[in-house]
């Protein structure tokens, strides 16, 4: 795989040295310059969704890896379902909650993890990562327990919901966090400055595990491919993908599942009052505000982090920019799409809401709506039930970390602070 970094294009490395990197120089993003599409979407479509993920992996990295390695890979991440749910006549939801913390980035954690371990060989790494929530409990899970292997996680101090932040802060051993007192922003910011750190680079040989590593990009373009093959050919014939989005990761895998010939119509680009990038689509003017606490908090971000990649597929002729609209939904909005999909039969949260929401305001006649149901709504407790009025059931796997110790240390937004923390934890 030929990957460009896209502040610096005389940096090109392959799959495997990006993914150990994680981000480039001048913190730039690794990249490709071009997507061949894929040869007979039928027959992949016909397939099961491991060994169409693949085709799909083998065809956007390369000969990195031996088809039975990368198939082990693949094996090994992709233990859970991603099922299509029907919630209205023309409307579905992709639920990508399925998984160990039950939520989408279980499928990117879990292959990053998978890809990392097998690259480093048992050398040293540490994982160093800013959470707004379900990053650090699939990375924290898909890391846990794996020998050489360290995580970091950075999260917002009161900003994530207790049962999310139980996920990642109850495990110990090799996973390490750090309740921040600041927001998001702040977290990522600190993870940015520890890279141009060469001091804590090369001593703690720091890798990344954000929606910036092309690992997860990749294993998340799985899952479109999968969402096509359960819709019947009349919801396949003009299909409108909504993705709550943060830091645009899962978009830009929906993006390049579009140019490998996925024949999607066009995808909503869904955020809550963060309208950063529909602002953006719609005034040309890339003008990022404070960040603003919503209920849908994975994407209380404003300045997406992977936005260059889509800005650089849109510039190359990958996609079309007019295959993308911009959305941003209000809290009160956000509840009301809670209800009306409660009212529907359909259980959701605060994320896959806006998503609905966008959906609705912007489908045309002849279309079919899918939103991505990025998260459990149980992972919302709090919230899904003061807004819907009546108590939620825990699945399993939050029922058992529900009770459980933190290990979360609290320490202040501050560089010097953390880079200290980190030394005398790991050094
Ligand atoms: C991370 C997250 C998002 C945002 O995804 P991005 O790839 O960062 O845009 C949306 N919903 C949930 C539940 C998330 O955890």
């Amino acid at each position: 795989m030929h990957l460009v970094n896209l502040k610096d294009n005389t940096q090109q490395v392959g799959f495997k040295e990006a993914v150990k990197t994680g981000l480039g120089r001048q913190q730039g993003l690794f990249f490709v310059e071009e997507i061949t599409p894929l040869d007979n979407i039928d027959a992949l479509l016909a397939m099961s969704l491991p060994d169409r993920s693949k085709v799909i992996l083998q065809h956007l990295i390369g000969d990195e890896f031996s088809p039975e390695e990368l198939g082990q890979l693949i094996d090994n991440a992709f233990t859970f379902p991603a099922p299509v749910a029907k919630v209205d006549d023309n409307l579905y939801s992709l639920e990508l909650f399925h998984g160990p913390t039950l939520a989408f980035k279980d499928f990117g954690g879990r292959f990053m993890a998978q890809c990392l371990t097998d690259i480093s060989q048992g050398a040293p790494v540490t994982i160093l990562t800013a959470t707004s929530g379900d990053t650090g409990a699939a990375v924290a899970h898909a890391f846990h327990g794996i020998d050489n292997i360290n995580v970091v996680i950075l999260f917002p101090q009161g900003k994530i919901s207790p049962l999310q932040e139980k996920l990642f802060t109850t495990l110990g051993g090799n996973i390490h966090t750090v309740a921040v007192d600041g927001d998001f922003d702040a977290c990522q910011a600190m993870v940015k400055h520890a890279f141009d750190d060469e001091q804590m680079r090369n001593e703690l040989h720091l890798n990344s595990a954000n929606s910036i590593n092309i690992s997860r990009l990749l294993a998340q373009v799985c899952y479109y491919f999968e969402a096509f093959a359960q819709l019947d050919d009349d919801a396949r014939k003009e299909l409108v993908i909504s993705v709550p989005s943060g830091n645009f990761g899962n978009l830009t895998a929906g993006l390049i599942a579009k140019a490998l010939g996925l024949p999607i119509k066009r995808f909503i680009a869904a955020t809550n009052l963060n309208d950063t990038v529909p602002r953006y689509l719609e005034e040309g003017e890339w003008s990022p505000k404070d960040t603003i606490a919503t209920l849908s908090n994975a994407m209380d971000v404003s300045r997406p982090n992977n936005w260059p990649r889509i800005e650089a597929m849109i510039e190359k002729g990958i996609i079309d920019k007019d295959i993308l609209t911009g959305m941003a939904i209000d809290e009160d909005c956000t509840q009301m799409a809670m209800k009306q999909l409660q009212a529907l039969g359909y259980t959701s949260e605060p994320h896959a809401a806006v998503a609905y929401r966008s959906l609705c305001k912007s489908l045309k006649d002849g279309e079919t709506g899918l939103f991505l149901g990025t998260a459990h709504p149980a992972k919302f407790r709090e919230s899904v039930e003061n807004i819907l009025g009546q108590p939620l059931s825990l699945p399993q796997a939050l029922a058992d970390v529900a009770g459980k110790h933190s290990y979360a240390v609290e320490k202040p937004a501050d560089y010097a602070v953390i880079k200290q923390h980190m030394f005398d934890l790991l050094k």
